[in-house]
Parts: structure tokens; sequence; C-alpha cells
């Protein structure tokens, strides 16, 4: 294929998935005003479902502006041979590829970093603030930059490192390597991810003695089901929006809750979350989750393997000679349609795997406790009651409340 013709056709790729994606927002915010169902009337009073409606209409035109400006800024990287020039910039320093690699995607990844932080400090300080739910201090949103930085320059620049060495090294079986030194990160994240990572961000405290305690180590007698990890997180530190999650497992498994949730929710219903927690364990689906995000990566590389080192995709970008960083980018636009259609499958898959969790919790504690959770945490983070059922196929991970209440009420 000609150079020219696979230029246009990564360009053709990124802005039909722009026009999709607009598209499928644009359907969602038509649907704003539905009427409410039966079964969810009564969570907002008039004037919070007032304040919800503004809130997904801000939401709405601040994500239409940035994926605006987003592509924009795409397409005239593009079209002034912008990975040329940065390629150029990076040869200049060194001609050790795994250098070269390094300068480049630490130029282009600390760029549109910088280029989205306005959005970013928009959204929490404009937007989430004038909501109520912004806790962020400009202290904390400077030092997470920081942090973020910092730890993406050594867990990101330290894998890219070793994956450029093993194309040096190997060339076509690259991928087998690359799928090993990922698969190995991807399980010790999981297990360690809590110990590690978290407190760089966040205070987590073992949950204190008290009626919450007492509530929830009945429930894991009642089902023998060892839970000596309950972590509380302080969420409040950035929102005033609630979480639980489940994450390792083996010794390492270790529930976390929000101390916004304890905040806003009864014993029981804390329970009840914690039940469906459990249940997301016990359902084995963290093992799901982690065996097929590994299978599907090394999918991705192999194809990377049989496209990376073709001069086409260098030249399609401007550079003369095939190299790795670029082959890399141009695979990225490349696979990109593939990858939407698995991640529409792992988010069809994650919302089955959510009415089992929701299902578990139904059998070993209560339904009531919570479908009443489950609405407050929906008011207190003003979400869409009236989703489009193609945007929720597109991006929802949870099945959306309605859906949930009536699986819970069967
Ligand atoms: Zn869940």
């Amino acid at each position: 294929m000609n150079p020219t013709t696979l230029f246009y056709i990564l360009i053709g790729i990124i802005i039909v998935k722009f026009l999709f994606d607009t598209y499928i927002d644009a359907l969602n915010s038509k649907h704003y005003n539905d009427e409410i169902p039966n079964e969810l009337k009564g969570i907002y009073d008039k004037n919070e479902y007032l304040k919800s409606q503004e809130y997904k209409k801000v939401n709405y035109k601040f994500s239409l502006f940035s994926s605006i400006f987003s592509i924009t800024t795409t397409l005239l990287f593009f079209f002034f041979d912008g990975f040329a020039i940065v390629d150029n910039l990076a040869q200049s320093f060194s001609n050790n590829s795994v250098i070269i690699t390094l300068i480049f995607f630490g130029i282009i990844v600390f760029a549109s970093d910088i280029l989205t932080t306005p959005f970013s400090y928009y959204k929490t300080f404009v937007i989430e603030e004038k909501f109520g739910f912004n806790k962020t201090s400009k202290k904390t949103f400077v030092l997470d930059k920081i942090k973020g930085w910092v730890m993406m320059a050594i867990v990101g620049g330290g894998l890219l490192a070793l994956i450029t060495w093993f194309y040096q090294l190997t060339t076509t079986n690259f991928w087998l390597y690359a799928w090993a030194l990922i698969s190995f990160f991807t399980i010790f994240m999981n297990l360690f991810y809590s110990k590690l990572i978290v407190p760089l961000f966040n205070k987590q405290t073992p949950l204190e003695e008290g009626e919450l305690k007492t509530a929830i180590e009945s429930f894991a007698n009642k089902i023998g089901f060892k839970l000596n990890n309950i972590f509380v997180i302080d969420g409040s530190k950035r929102s005033t929006k609630a979480n639980a999650y489940f994450s390792g497992f083996g010794t390492q498994k270790r529930i976390t809750l929000f101390d916004t949730l304890i905040n806003d929710l009864e014993t029981n219903e804390i329970v009840a979350v914690l039940a469906h927690e459990v249940g997301h364990y016990k359902r084995k689906h963290i093992i799901y989750n982690l065996l097929l995000s590994i299978i599907l990566t090394g999918f991705t590389f192999y194809i990377l393997s049989l496209l990376v080192g073709n001069l086409t995709l260098s030249q399609a970008l401007g550079v003369e000679s095939a190299s790795f960083h670029i082959g890399l980018i141009a695979f990225g636009i490349l696979y990109s349609p593939i990858s939407e259609i698995t991640s529409l499958f792992m988010n069809a898959l994650s919302r089955k795997f959510e009415y089992q969790a929701d299902n578990y919790a139904k059998e070993k504690f209560e339904a009531k406790a919570l479908i009443s959770s489950l609405k407050k945490l929906s008011k207190n983070s003003l979400s869409n009651l009236t989703p489009h059922h193609l945007y929720v196929k597109i991006h929802y991970s949870h099945p959306t409340l309605l859906q949930r209440i009536l699986n819970l009420k069967k």
C-alpha cells in the first residue's frame, strides 16, 4: 500500500470514531428529559431533579467542546508532520532506539497532558465545584499531576523501554516477551496496587471497631468468608462522590470503602454494597477479568508484531525509515476499531458480572438494602436516570439503575 493512502486511512479512522462518539453522545443527550420510569420516581425531589438535568447538560457541552478540541489538535499534528518533527528531535539526542523511543513518547505524552490539563482543571474547579462535588484543593490537584507524571515516567517508561529492547533483540518474537512482561505486571498490580500505588494518593485505614464492623463481621461469618482486609479510603479528599471496590486475590484480597460511602449510607446498606463486592470475588470475576485482559494483551501484541516493522507505517506518518515508536503510533490507530469492539464485549461482560454480584448480595444478604443504597448513590452523584440504550451498550460497565432494581426485585 502506498504511504499516502495509509495516511488517509488513519485520518479516516480518527474522524469516523469522532463522529460516531459525538453521535452517540448527542443521542443520549436527547433523552435527558425522558419521563422517569415508575421504579425510579421519588429518587430526586423537584429541585434535585432540575439540578441533575443541569449537571448532565453542562457535562455534555463540556465533553463536546473538549472532544472537538482534541480532534482538531490531533488532525493538525498529523497534517503538519508532527510525528516526524518529534522523531527528528528524539533522534538528535541519541542513536539508541530505546532512548529514542523514550524521548519520543515522553514528549508526546507530556505535551498532550499539558494540553488537556486546563480541561481537567475546569472540570474539577468549575463544573464539579458548581454542583458541590469538588473537595480537591489546588494543592492536591498540582501534587496529583506531579505524582502522576513521576509514576508514568517510572512505570510507563520502564515498561516501554523493556518492550522496545525486546523488539531490538528478537524482532518477530518480541511479542511473546512483551506479553509475558505485561501479564506479569497486570497480575502484580492487581495484587499490590492497593499497597504500593494507592498510598501515594490517598490515606487508607483499617475499618475501625464499631457498629459497622460488627455488622460486616456477622455477615462474613454467615457466608463463611474471611474478610480481614477492609479498608476505608479518604475519597472525601477529592470528591463527595462515593464508591467501593474489591481488589486482589488469595491473601491479598481486600475491600476498599470510600469514607464518603460510609457517610452517605446506613449500616445495612453498606453491608449490602459489601455483599455485592464479595459476590464479585465469590463468582471469580477478579480472576476472569485478569485472564481475559491477559489473553487480549497477547492478541494485541501478536497483531502488533505483524505490523510494527512495516516501512509503510512509518512513511505514512512522514518518517522515512521504519522505526518501532512510529510503527507503534500508526498501529495504535489502525487497531482502535478492533479495540472498540473488544471494549464493547468487555463492557457487556462487566454488566453481566454486576448482575451476578447483585444476585449474590440478594441471595446472601438482602435486596432491599442494596436497592436503597443504589438509589442513594445515584441521587448523590446526580446520575442520569434515563440513559439511551445504545449509550449504555457502548459506555456502561454497570447496568442502569433501573435494570439493577428490576433485577433485584425479581
Ligand atoms: Zn460491582
